[in-house]
C-alpha cells in the first residue's frame, strides 16, 4: 500500500535536503573531537586486555551499576540510554515515512516483536526523560539553602538534550499511533497508541507530518551538537562506552588506590633519565595529559554526582571536581585551534612551534590561528586570577590544593572519569616543575626528606610506643627466621600520641593471639603517601625505594606470598600494597582490621561482647573507597559488643575526614572545616564512640569532637581506633595479669628474638625500661656495620647502619641517627636523575661523616645536614637538570654548605601532629598562604629552554634543612587536653568566586545535601 501524495514527496525531500548540512556539521564536529583528543600524550596502556574490559563495558552498559547508586537516576537513565540506541532506528525509519506514510523497514519492521519493543520504546524515552526532567528541577541550583549537584552545570544545554528526547519519544508514540489510526495493528504490539490513536484522524500524511517533526528534531540535534562539541552532556552519548573501555583499571574497578605512574610520551618516567627539556613533568599544560584524560574530559556529562560527594565543596571550598573537569574541558578544546596548528611554547612561554627559520614565532601563521585560541594558549594550567583573560589560571591553586584525594568523585562517577589522577598530574608539575605548593608542604618535605617522617621527629625514637607494654616487641636485627609478620607500624603509629595508643592495642592483641611477628623499629621510614599525593613523585620515589631495599632484606629468600606486612595506616596499606608494586616491591599487605578479623574468626581472639555504648563507624578513605575494605572493621565494633550506629554518608560513599592527599599537613581557611563537618555527622547519630581504622582519621575526628565538646556538644564522645575497642572486649575474658592465648610468652619472645640476632639486648625494647642499655653495648653494634652496601634508595645500609640496627653512634649520641638520612649518597635506582648530583647537595661532605660512624663525627654530620639543601623550598629536584643549566653552577652550593654555618640557615616549616589545632588561631583571621614559588627547577620563569642558563641563584643560597620536630602532645593528654581546632566562626570565610567560577548562592557553604 503507498499513500505517497506531492505533500509527502515535498515533505520528505526538504527533510532530506535539510539533512545534509546538519549531518555534515555533526560529523566535521566528531572529527574536531577526535583530533582534540589526539593532541594528549600517548598511553597505551589502555587498550589491553580486549576481553576483560568489553565485558565490563558491557556489565555498565547493561546493569548501570554507578548509576543505579543514585536510585531513581538509574532506571530512568537506562530507559533514555536504551530510547536513543535503539530509538536511532525508529528515527531513521521517519526518513521514509516522511515520503511514505506506510514506510517501514524491510524484513523487520512490520515483525510483531520489533514492533512491540518499537511500543515499549516510546513509551520508556518519555517516562524516563520526564523523570530526569524532573530529577534536575529537584536539584535546581535556584534554591541556594541546598546543595545542588547541577551547579555549575550548563542548563541551556540540559534542556535542548531534555527537549529533543521527550520530542523523539513522543515522535515514536504519535507516528505509530497515527499509522494504528490508518492501517490498524495488533493490539499488543500497540497496547498503548491504539489508545492514543482513538484521539487522532485516519490521515495517512498526519504520519509523514509526525515523521517530519521526529526527523527535524534529531537534525537540530545534529546541528547543534556538531557545534558545540564541548557538550558533554550531548556527546557523552558516544563517548562514553569508549571512556568505561579504556578506564585505568582493566578488571573493571575504578582509578582508586595506586595513584597512577608519573608518565611522559606514553611511558612511566624514569626520573634518572628524565629532561624537562622533553619530558612531561605531571600536566602543567593542557597537551601534557593524556589523550585518555583529554577523553576524560570530553566524556563528562555535567551530572554533578562528583560534586555532590566532594567533602572541598561540601564545605564551602572553591574545589568542585565536576567545575574542574570542565574548566580542563573548555581551556583544551578552546587551545585546540593553535596546537593543531602546530603552536608550541616552551616553559618561560615563548613560541617554539610556529618559528620561522631564524627560530623567531611566525607572525603570518599565528595570525591564521583565531584571537581566542592563541589568548587561551598563553594562559597558564594553574595559576591565580590576574583579573586578565589572558593571563587568569584555568585552574586556581586554591582549587587544586583543596582536594584530599579521598576518591569519592572517581567512584561516583557514573563514565568512569580519573579526577584524582589528573589532580595529582597537576600537582606534580607545580611541585616537580614550579615549585610552587602551598607553604606547610616546605616543611613535610624538609621532615620526609632529612627525618623520614613528617613530624620530623628523631629516628631514634620510633620504638617509644611499645616502652610500657607488658611484654617485648621483637625488633628485626637482620634475620626475619620464621616470622610471619612484619608489623610496619608507620609514623603516625610512632609518633602520633592518639596512633601510638592504636599500635599498642594492635601489638597486644596479635600478642595475645601468638601471632609471630616483628618490627622494624628505626629501620621505618615514611611510605611516601602525603609526598606523592602533594605532587612530590621525586621525594615519594627515594622513600619508597628506601623502604622497598628494606623489606627485600627482611623477606629475602621468601616467595611473594609469605612476604607477610601488616599495618594499621590506610595510607601506608596503599603505599606499600597499591603503590611499591610500580617500583618493584610486591608484598602481602593486609590492615590491621582485616588481620584482627581473622583472628577473632579463627578464635585466637576471643572477644567478650558486653552491651557496650552505641558506636559509629568513620570509613577511612584509603582504608574504605580506595581499598574496598569496609566489613571487616564493622565486624569488630560488632564483635566487641557495641552496636553500631551508621552516618547517612558511609561505606562507599562515606565523607572524608579532610586528611588525606596530604590535606594532613595544610591550613584549612575555607569553609567549614571537613573534620568537623564529619564530626557532626558522627555526633549525630548519638554514639558514644566513633570508631575508626586510621591515625588519620581518628587525629581529625578528635580534633573535630574536641571543637563541638567545647561549644557544649558530644559530652563524653570518644574517638578510638577499632583494635581499642576489640583489645578491651578481649581483655575482659582474660584472667588478671595474665596473657592468655598467646603461644609466646614474653620470655619466649625475648629469645626468638636473642636467637635471632646477636644484639638483642640493644635492638629489643625492654618493657617499660629505657633504650639506654643500647648505647652501653657498642661493640654488639659492630655487625651491622659489616652488611654489604646496598645499591638502591637511600642507601641506608652500606658504610651506615641498617634499619633497625642499634649502631653505638645513635645510642650515644641520638643526633647521630638524624645524620644518616641526609647523609646517604643516592645511589643506584630510585631517583638519582642521570646521576648528577642534586642541586645544593654537599655529597662529598655527607659521605664523610658517615663513614667516620663514631657519635662525634656524626654529631658533625648531624650539624652540618642544614646547610646542604638547596636554598629555596620546591623539590630540591635532586638531579634533575634545569634545561641548559652548565654544570660549573652545581659546584657552588657544594662549598656554601661546608662553609654556611648551620645556625644562619633559616627555621624551616614545623610540621605540627597538631597541625589543626594550629588552625584555631589562623582560622579566618589570617590570609590563606600564598603558593610558595622558591626552589625547585623554576624553569617556568628563568629562561627558555636551551638558552644561556641564568647563574641559579637558588643553588647557591643556603637553606634550612634541618625540621623542627613538633612536639607531640603529652599522651595522657592526647583526647582530654587537645585544643579544640574549630573555631565554628559564624560566618565561614567565604570561598572566592574565582577560577572555577562557583556562583554565588549555589550553595551554602557547609551545608548538608
Ligand atoms: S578526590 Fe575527594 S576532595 Fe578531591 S575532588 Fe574528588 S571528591 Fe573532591
Ligand atoms: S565528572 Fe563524572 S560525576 Fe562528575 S559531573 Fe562529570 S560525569 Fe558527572
Amino acid at each position: 500500500m503507498s499513500d505517497v501524495t506531492s505533500v509527502t514527496l515535498t515533505l520528505g525531500t526538504i527533510a532530506a535536503v535539510l539533512s545534509i548540512p546538519c549531518w555534515i556539521i555533526f560529523f566535521s564536529g566528531a572529527w574536531r573531537m577526535v583530533q582534540t583528543i589526539r593532541l594528549g600524550q600517548p598511553d597505551g596502556t589502555r587498550l589491553f586486555p580486549i576481553l576483560p574490559r568489553f565485558k565490563q563495558l558491557m556489565v555498565e552498559f547493561a546493569a548501570h551499576t554507578r548509576m543505579n547508586k543514585f536510585r531513581t537516576v538509574g532506571w530512568a537513565h537506562w530507559l533514555v540510554m536504551v530510547g536513543f540506541l535503539l530509538g536511532s532506528a525508529a528515527w531513521l525509519e521517519a526518513y521514509g515515512e516522511a515520503f511514505n506514510p506506510h514506510f517501514h523497514w524491510p524484513f523487520i519492521g512490520d515483525w510483531g516483536p520489533w514492533s512491540f519493543l518499537m511500543e515499549v520504546l516510546g513509551i520508556g524515552i518519555v517516562v524516563g526523560i520526564i523523570a530526569l526532567i524532573i530529577i534536575r528541577q529537584r536539584n535546581h541550583p535556584r534554591r541556594p539553602d541546598r546543595m545542588s549537584r547541577f551547579a555549575g552545570s550548563s542548563f541551556w544545554q540540559a534542556y535542548f538534550v531534555e527537549a529533543v528526547v521527550l520530542v523523539e519519544g513522543l515522535g515514536v508514540i504519535f507516528v505509530r499511533a497515527s499509522k494504528y489510526a490508518v492501517y490498524g495493528g495488533s493490539n499488543v504490539e500497540y497496547f498503548f497508541t491504539r489508545w492514543v490513536a482513538e484521539l487522532l484522524p485516519a490521515e495517512p500524511l498526519l504520519v509523514s507530518i509526525f515523521a517530519v517533526i521526529k526527523l527535524f528534531s534529531g537534525l537540530i540535534w545534529l546541528l547543534i551538537v556538531g557545534r558545540y562539541i564541548t557538550m558533554g552532556v550531548a556527546w557523552h552519548r558516544f563517548s562514553a562506552f569508549f571512556n568505561i573501555y579504556f578506564k585505568r583499571e582493566d578488571d573493571g574497578g575504578v582509578a582508586l588506590g595506586a595513584a597512577k605512574p608519573m608518565m611522559s610520551n606514553g611511558q612511566v618516567l624514569e626520573l634518572e633519565e628524565a629532561d624537562p627539556e622533553t619530558d612531561s613533568f605531571g600536566a602543567g599544560k593542557a597537551e601534557d595529559f593524556s589523550w585518555k584524560a583529554l577523553l576524560d574530559f570530553t566524556t563528562c556529562t555535567e551530572c554533578g554526582r562528583c560534586q555532590s560527594q566532594c567533602p572541598a565543596w561540601n564545605t564551602g571550598k572553591p574545589l568542585s571536581p565536576k567545575l574542574l573537569i570542565l574548566a580542563l574541558r573548555d581551556h583544551t578544546y578552546a587551545k585546540a585551534p593553535y596546537l593543531l596548528a602546530g603552536g608550541r611554547k616552551d616553559m618561560a612561554g615563548e613560541e617554539i612551534g610556529l618559528v620561522d627559520s631564524d627560530g623567531n614565532p611566525d607572525e603570518a601563521k599565528l595570525a591564521k590561528i583565531p584571537e581566542d585560541a592563541r589568548i587561551e594558549a598563553g594562559r597558564p594550567l594553574v595559576g591565580e586570577s590576574t583579573g586578565d583573560p589572558a593571563t587568569d589560571g584555568i585552574i586556581d591553586p586554591e582549587v587544586l590544593w583543596s582536594c584530599t584525594t579521598c576518591g569519592a568523585c572517581v567512584e561516583q562517577c557514573p563514565v568512569d572519569i580519573e579526577h584524582v589522577d589528573h589532580i595529582i598530574d597537576m600537582r606534580r608539575y607545580q611541585v616537580l616543575i614550579e615549585s610552587s605548593f602551598p607553604s606547610e608542604l616546605a616543611g613535610l618535605f624538609k621532615n620526609l626528606e632529612v627525618k623520614g617522617n613528617p613530624w620530623g621527629q628523631n629516628a631514634g625514637d620510633r620504638l617509644k610506643w611499645a616502652e610500657d607494654l607488658s611484654f617485648e616487641v621483637p625488633v628485626y636485627e637482620g634475620d626475619f627466621g620464621d616470622t610471619e609478620y612484619l608489623f610496619w607500624v608507620g609514623c603516625a603509629g610512632a609518633y602520633e600520641d592518639r596512633a601510638k595508643r592504636t599500635t599498642r592495642a594492635v601489638a597486644e592483641l596479635l600478642h595475645i593471639a601468638g601471632v609471630n611477628f616483628m618490627v622494624l623499629g628505626t629501620g621505618e621510614t615514611c611510605t611516601g603517601d602525603s609526598a606523592r599525593r602533594a605532587g612530590n613523585e621525586l621525594l615519594f620515589q627515594t622513600l619508597a625505594q628506601q623502604n622497598i631495599e628494606t623489606f627485600n632484606d627482611v623477606f629475602e629468600g621468601r616467595a611473594e606470598k609469605q612476604r607477610k606486612i601488616v599495618v594499621t595506616c590506610p595510607h601506608c596499606y596503599n603505599a606499600i600494597g597499591n603503590e611499591y608494586p610500580q617500583l618493584g616491591g610486591d608484598y602481602e599487605v593486609v590492615h590491621h582490621t582485616q588481620l584482627l578479623n581473622r583472628l577473632v574468626r579463627d578464635k585466637r581472639l576471643i572477644p567478650v561482647a558486653e552491651p557496650a555504648d552505641n558506636t559509629t563507624y568513620h570509613d577511612p578513605c584509603y582504608l574504605g573507597r580506595h581499598n574496598k575494605i569496609y566489613e571487616a572493621p564493622r565486624e569488630l565494633v560488632a564483635a566487641s559488643g557495641a552496636t553500631l550506629n551508621e552516618m547517612p554518608r558511609h561505606g562507599e560513599r562515606s565523607l572524608c575526614c579532610g586528611a588525606g592527599g596530604a590535606r594532613m599537613w595544610m591550613e584549612e581557611h575555607l569553609g567549614k572545616r571537613v573534620n568537623v563537618e564529619r564530626t557532626d555527622e558522627a555526633l549525630a547519630t548519638e554514639a558514644k564512640k566513633i570508631a575508626t581504622g586510621c591515625p588519620f582519621c581518628r587525629v581529625m575526628l578528635s580534633d573535630g569532637v574536641t571543637a563541638r565538646q567545647e561549644s557544649g556538644q558530644g559530652e563524653g564522645v570518644e574517638v578510638v581506633d577499632v583494635a581499642m575497642m576489640l583489645l578491651d572486649s578481649v581483655k575482659r575474658g582474660l584472667p588478671d595479669t595474665v596473657t592468655v592465648g598467646s603461644k609466646r610468652s614474653p620470655a619466649k619472645v625475648a629469645v626468638a628474638a636473642a636467637t635471632a640476632a646477636p644484639k638483642t639486648t640493644a635492638s629489643m625494647v625492654p618493657a617499660e625500661a629505657p633504650a639506654a642499655p643500647a648505647s652501653e653495648e657498642p661493640a654488639k653494634a659492630a655487625p651491622a656495620a659489616k652488611k654489604a652496601p646496598a645499591k638502591g634508595g637511600l642507601q641506608m645500609k652500606g658504610a651506615k647502619k641498617a634499619p633497625g640496627k642499634a649502631a653505638p653512634a645513635k645510642a650515644a649520641a641520638p643526633e647521630a641517627s638524624e645524620a644518616e638520612t641526609p647523609a646517604k649518597a643516592p645511589a643506584k635506582g630510585g631517583l638519582q636523575m642521570k646521576a648528577k648530583k642534586a642541586p645544593g647537595k654537599a655529597a662529598p661532605a655527607k659521605a664523610a661523616p658517615a663513614k667516620a660512624a663514631p657519635a662525634d663525627a656524626a654529631e658533625e654530620a648531624s650539624q652540618a645536614t642544614p646547610a646542604k639543601a638547596p636554598a629555596k623550598g620546591g623539590l630540591q629536584m635532586k638531579a634533575v637538570k634545569k634545561p641548559g643549566a652548565k654544570a660549573p653552577a652545581k659546584a657552588a652550593p657544594a662549598k656554601e654548605s661546608s662553609a654556611e654555618p648551620a645556625s644562619a640557615a633559616p627555621e624551616p616549616e614545623a610540621i605540627s601532629s597538631e597541625a589543626p589545632a594550629d588552625d584555631t588561631a589562623d582560622s579566618g583571621a589570617s590570609a590563606p598562604p600564598k603558593p610558595i614559588r622558591t626552589g625547585g627547577l623554576q624553569m617556568k620563569a628563568k629562561k627558555a629552554p636551551g638558552k644561556a642558563a641564568p647563574a641559579k641563584a637558588s643553588l647557591a643560597e643556603p637553606a634550612a634543612d634541618e625540621p623542627v620536630p613538633a612536639e607531640p602532645a603529652p599522651e595522657e593528654a592526647s583526647t582530654t587536653e587537645e585544643k579544640a581546632s574549630e573555631p565554628a566562626p559564624s560566618t565561614p570565610p567565604a570561598a572566592k568566586p574565582r577560577g572555577l567560577a562557583m556562583r554565588p548562592g549555589a550553595k551554602k557553604p557547609g551545608s548538608k545535601q
